[in-house]
C-alpha cells in the first residue's frame, strides 16, 4: 500500500515523552519530515529495550535537526520553561504532549498518593502542554497545533487501571475544550488515542502485548498490538495542513478495539 508523505520543514515540533515508544517514534518521523524536533523529557536515555541512541542525535543522525530538554510534565513551571526554551528555535509550532506513566493497580487498591503521581504526568502535563503552547503560538501569531496522547482507555473500561484511564478521559476532554476555546485563534488541538502498544511503559509490557492477536484469546482486540512507528501518522495527519478541517477530535489509533 501507499504511504502519505509529510513535510514539516520550517517548523518546531516539541514532543514530550519523545526518548522512549511512541514519543520516540514520533519525534523521529517528525524529523524525517524535515521538523526541528525538540524532545522534553525526565531521561534523555531511552527505555526501549533495542534502542540506545537518545532520540535527538538519531534525529540529527538522519539528517534532522533535534535538541532534548529535561523536562518533567508535572511540574508546569518546567512546561513554562519549555515552551521558552523552544523559542530559540523559532517557537513552537506543534505540541505533543505525550509524557505519560502508568501504574497496575485495582480500584480499591488506588493511593491518593499514586492517583496524584499518575494524573500529575498525564492529565496536568497535557493540560498546561497545551495551555503555554497555545499562549506561546497566540502571542506569537502562529496558527499551531497541539496534538496529545489519550489512550484507549479515554472511552473503555477495564481492569486495574482506574486511575489511569481517570486521566486519559482528562486528556480527551482537556482536547476538546481547548480545541473550543482555541479556535477563534487558529489553534487545533487534537489527540490521539493508542490501543496496546508494545513499549516499556510497564514492566513486561512488550510479552503481555505480543500476546494479543488473532489467536481468539483476545476478542476485544480485532487486529493485535502495534508498534510505536505505526502510531506516528496519526500524529502527523493530525498535525499537518491536511487536518485544517479538524479539531477537538480524538483519534483511536487501537487496532479496532473501540468497537467491541
Ligand atoms: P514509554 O514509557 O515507552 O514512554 C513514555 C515516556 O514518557 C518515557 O520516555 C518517559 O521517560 C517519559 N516520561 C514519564 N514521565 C515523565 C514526566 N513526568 N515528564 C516528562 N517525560 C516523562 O511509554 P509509551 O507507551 O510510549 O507511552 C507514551 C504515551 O502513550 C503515554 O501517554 C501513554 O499513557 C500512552 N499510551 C500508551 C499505550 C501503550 O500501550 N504503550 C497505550 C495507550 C496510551
Amino acid at each position: 500500500m501507499g504511504r502519505i508523505s509529510a513535510d514539516f520543514s520550517g517548523e518546531t515540533v516539541v514532543v514530550t515523552g519523545g526518548s522512549s515508544g511512541i514519543g520516540r517514534a514520533v519525534a523521529l518521523a517528525f524529523g524525517d519530515a524535515g521538523a526541528t524536533v525538540v524532545n522534553a523529557d525526565v531521561e534523555e536515555r531511552p527505555k526501549d529495550v533495542d534502542a540506545e541512541t537518545p532520540t535527538h542525535k538519531l534525529v540529527r543522525e538522519r539528517g534532522g535537526e533535534a535538541a532534548y530538554a529535561e523536562v518533567d510534565v508535572s511540574d508546569p513551571a518546567e512546561v513554562e520553561a519549555l515552551v521558552e526554551y523552544a523559542r530559540e528555535f523559532g517557537g513552537v509550532d506543534v505540541m505533543v504532549n505525550n509524557a505519560g506513566v502508568y501504574t497496575k493497580s485495582r480500584f480499591r487498591d488506588v493511593t491518593p498518593e499514586e492517583f496524584d503521581r499518575v494524573y500529575g504526568v498525564n492529565a496536568r502535563g497535557a493540560f498546561f502542554g497545551t495551555q503555554y503552547a497555545a499562549e506561546d503560538m497566540i502571542e506569537r501569531g502562529v496558527e499551531g497545533v497541539v496534538v496529545n496522547t489519550t489512550s484507549d482507555t479515554q472511552g473503555r473500561a477495564s481492569w486495574d487501571h482506574s486511575h489511569y484511564a481517570a486521566t486519559k478521559g482528562a486528556v480527551r476532554m482537556v482536547t476538546r475544550s481547548a480545541a473550543l476555546e482555541l479556535a477563534p485563534e487558529g489553534v487545533r488541538v487534537n489527540a490521539v488515542a493508542p490501543g496496546p502498544v508494545a513499549t516499556e511503559i510497564r514492566e513486561g509490557w512488550s510479552e503481555e502485548a505480543s500476546a494479543f492477536g488473532p489467536d481468539g484469546e483476545t476478542p476485544s482486540l480485532p487486529l493485535r498490538a502495534a508498534t510505536p512507528d505505526e502510531l506516528a501518522d496519526a500524529y502527523l495527519y493530525l498535525a499537518s495542513d491536511g487536518a485544517s478541517y479538524v479539531t477537538g477530535e480524538t483519534l483511536w489509533v487501537d487496532g479496532g478495539g473501540h468497537v467491541c
